[in-house]
């Protein structure tokens, strides 16, 4: 029974896997090459990162470090070099948010900031402290909501070169090519 158990799940998560490589393929295509996206912390500093069934977009996802608000107000970095797009409070939801966009049709949010530290037109680095982590837009405790987008759709999350985000699971990143 068990092995039985094990090989129904196995088929469900490769027919997973394989829907949503198609997917994210056609996204890819369109939107040219990713870059190589980091992940949105300093150096060394281990993060938390969330997703879930119902999360809005469904491919973000959530990163706190500790619990409640202890992570309000840590730097939050540009995943890579670009240029800002948008960065502004935008109420409820996003709250403050900033989008960069890398070229290619790649972009990435960054959303509930405490403040905004860039702005409009601005060119970063990875290395840009783009803001802080906070809880705008209405949410009941600070952390960071990102996204990677192609074309401005939102897309499966992917760190570096290999390090694909799990959905829906909740893992622990750490920013590496440092
Ligand atoms: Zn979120």
């Amino acid at each position: 029974m068990k092995m039985s158990i094990r090989s129904t799940r196995a088929a469900v998560a490769l027919a997973a896997l394989a829907a949503f490589g198609a997917s994210t393929a056609v996204s890819a295509d369109a939107a040219g090459t990713r870059p190589l996206l980091k992940v949105p912390f300093p150096c060394q500093q281990e993060w938390r990162g969330a997703t879930w069934s119902g999360h809005n977009p469904d491919r973000a996802i959530d990163f706190n470090q500790g619990s409640g608000d202890s992570d309000l107000g840590r730097a939050v970095k540009a995943s890579a070099s670009g240029r800002v797009t948008a960065a502004s409070n935008v109420g409820s939801g996003y709250g403050n948010r900033v989008i960069i966009d890398h070229g290619n049709g790649w972009s990435t949010l960054y959303a509930h900031l405490n403040s905004i530290n860039v702005s409009v037109g601005q060119n970063v680095q990875d290395t840009t402290t783009i803001g802080t982590v906070g809880k705008s837009g209405g949410q009941s405790t600070s952390h960071l909501h990102y996204e990677q987008r192609a074309d401005g759709s939102p897309v499966s999350i992917k760190f570096g070169t290999a390090t694909w985000v799990p959905y829906y699971a909740t893992d622990y990143y750490t920013r590496i090519h440092c």
